[in-house]
């Protein structure tokens, strides 16, 4: 008879993670207690926090998942610009003092209140009376975007639900849309690597510019998110595929926003640790001490 192999193996062999969540502080609907109850539940071992354009989740998200035995992993969505479009690029293990870091977030964070007010003035001239202050109260965070923009406006009635506010006025080339400030591709990598992190690009099925992954892990990516709930079983094994090719290593994540797009999507990816193990390898503390 086989000796069964130790418990302890086959849960080590088995460790999980997401490294794709958003909170409260950015446009997720859950506060990081509830998000780390929901990863705890889901059975993941290790969870990122990537909240658009901040950090200032991940100290209270490290203290709920350190209670409930979770490992976590400080992290960010940031916006690229590349050749006028914008790409999403996940920063992890970020050092959330990093003064150059900080003064960054704060800049891109002021330009999404201007970018609201905007927008606001663009749905005025559409007839559509909301305000700046209506939205930035749906936010209630330092890190407002049209998903707040939509929030509002279906709370005021101008929007049946949250798609048709895209649809109609909030999506790129719709009246209300107004480009993001964002650093260039090369800037964004440099600015997570600065800060200790190791960078990836976000949900690349989203963008439909396959042709442009060579040349942007040739400016120094570190990973490629090819398990995303967007994206099809095919297309993941694809990407998975793009990433060995490129020597990026493939991560994945939920991209959960909690209740705010009809449900919650944390438990839905499912990573091997092993991918974790090999991204953090990447960071460039780690990458100068190999
Ligand atoms: P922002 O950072 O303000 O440009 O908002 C980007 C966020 O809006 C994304 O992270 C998604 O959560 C959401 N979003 C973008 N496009 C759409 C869309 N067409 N429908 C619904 N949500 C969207
Ligand atoms: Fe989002
Ligand atoms: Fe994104
Ligand atoms: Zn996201």
């Amino acid at each position: 008879m086989d000796t069964p192999a130790p418990a302890s193996r086959l849960t080590a062999d088995m460790k999980i993670a997401d490294l794709h969540l958003h909170t409260r502080f950015s446009d997720g609907t859950y506060t990081p207690e509830e998000l780390a109850g929901h990863a705890a539940t889901a059975g993941l071992d290790a969870v990122a926090l990537t909240d658009h354009d901040t950090v200032e989740g991940c100290a209270p998200m490290a203290a709920a998942c350190a209670a409930r035995g979770v490992e976590f992993i400080p992290g960010s969505e940031l916006t690229a610009d590349l050749d006028g479009r914008e790409f999403h690029v996940l920063g992890y293990w970020l050092d959330t003092e990093s003064s150059l870091l900080r003064v960054r977030l704060a800049e891109f964070q002021a330009a999404r209140f201007q970018r609201i007010r905007d927008m606001v003035d663009r749905l005025n001239h559409k007839g559509i009376g909301l305000t700046a202050d209506a939205v930035f109260a749906v936010a209630d965070c330092g890190s407002p975007g049209r998903p707040h923009v939509a929030r509002a406006l279906v709370e005021g009635g101008h929007c049946r639900d949250y798609d048709e506010a895209f649809e109609r006025f909030l999506k790129k080339g719709r009246p209300a849309w107004v480009p993001k400030v964002a650093l260039t591709l090369t800037e964004t990598i440099q600015l997570i690597h600065a800060a200790g992190g190791a960078a990836v690009l976000a949900h690349p099925g989203l963008y439909r510019a396959d042709n442009l992954i060579p040349g942007m892990a040739a400016q120094g990516l570190d990973g490629l998110e090819c398990w995303h709930t967007r994206h099809s079983a095919t297309a993941s094994e694809s990407y998975a595929r793009t990433a060995e090719r490129l020597g990026l290593v493939a991560t994945g994540g939920s991209d959960c926003h909690g209740m705010a797009k009809g449900e919650p999507l944390i438990g839905r990816i499912r990573l091997p640790y092993a991918q974790v193990t090999a991204l953090k390898a990447r960071r460039p503390v780690a990458a100068a001490a190999a």
